[in-house]
């Protein structure tokens, strides 16, 4: 598919609950989050269904994002549908790593490719500090878990910003240099504002290369991350949706109402 600016969008970010076993202050508020009805979140059949219209429509890179998408029960059952949707070339998934050690080598079995694994640092107080609950030792278990499970590449999600010090992130700069991982630097963003950077390391933020639609656990489709359209694949069905999403996509992201990046899956 291309938009109306010439971009080939050819990426689907899937994200597959509003769930997570940590709570970044950075994604979640202090005062918890009012997490959706299992009946507002997509099931896996409906997921399905959007991936392979999104597929048929041009889509060949889909990743898999949550919250914390390990933490929904038999995602590795849905890695395996996704997997076995004709010209799908590449599945990813971005996850915190926490569950990694005990997922990787079924997801891998499953037909997951390749992990982007979020660690801000690697000093074990800030981390507990940062995720609110997390314990680092579990990231680095997952991370050993996925080098074994051969998903390649590894890459790490290092964000940047408040509590975050450059220093952190030269820390997971080479933690990721002896560990043969890479690593993208993710400068924090501010959407009333309309604040955002591309991403060091990848493409996120840079809109004249953007190729990605999102899907959001509830079910709608987003054209862009910094924007407030979106279109409800429950209302419009997946193919008009997907339709719809690019041709409504904008040039760039801009100021828009704030969004709970445990929703939609950054
Ligand atoms: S702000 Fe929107 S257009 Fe720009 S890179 Fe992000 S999703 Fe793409």
């Amino acid at each position: 598919m291309t938009d109306r600016f010439g971009r080939i969008i050819d990426q689907l970010r899937i994200s597959v609950t509003d769930r997570c076993n940590l709570r970044c202050r950075y994604c979640m508020p202090a005062s918890g989050v009012k997490l959706l009805r299992n009946t507002d979140i997509l099931s896996f059949e409906e997921i399905l269904d959007v991936a392979r219209a999104a597929v048929g429509m041009g889509i060949t890179k889909i990743r898999l994002t949550g919250g914390e998408p390990l933490v929904r029960r038999g995602v590795v059952h849905l890695v395996e549908k996704l997997a076995s949707i004709d010209g799908l070339v590449d599945l990813a998934m971005t996850t915190n790593g926490t569950l990694l050690a005990e997922h990787a080598r079924s997801v891998a079995d499953a037909g997951l490719q390749r992990v982007n694994i979020s660690l801000d640092t690697t000093d074990p107080h800030l981390y507990r500090q940062m995720t609110r609950c997390g314990d680092i030792r579990a990231v680095l278990a997952g991370i050993r878990a996925a080098q074994a499970a051969r998903l390649h590449p590894i890459k790490l999600n290092c964000v940047v910003g408040g509590l975050l010090a450059g220093s952190d992130a030269l820390s997971v700069k080479e933690f990721g240099r002896t560990n043969g991982l890479q690593v993208r630097i993710i400068r924090m963003m501010h959407f009333e504002r309309g604040v955002f950077s591309v991403v060091e390391g990848g493409r996120g933020g840079d809109c004249r290369r953007c190729n990605r639609l999102r899907l959001s656990s509830d079910g709608s489709i987003r054209p862009c991350l910094f924007s407030d359209v979106f279109l409800s694949v429950r209302r419009l069905g997946p193919s008009k949706s997907i339709r719809l999403a690019v041709a409504k996509k904008p040039q760039a992201g801009g100021p828009c109402a704030h969004q709970w990046m445990y929703r939609i899956g950054g």
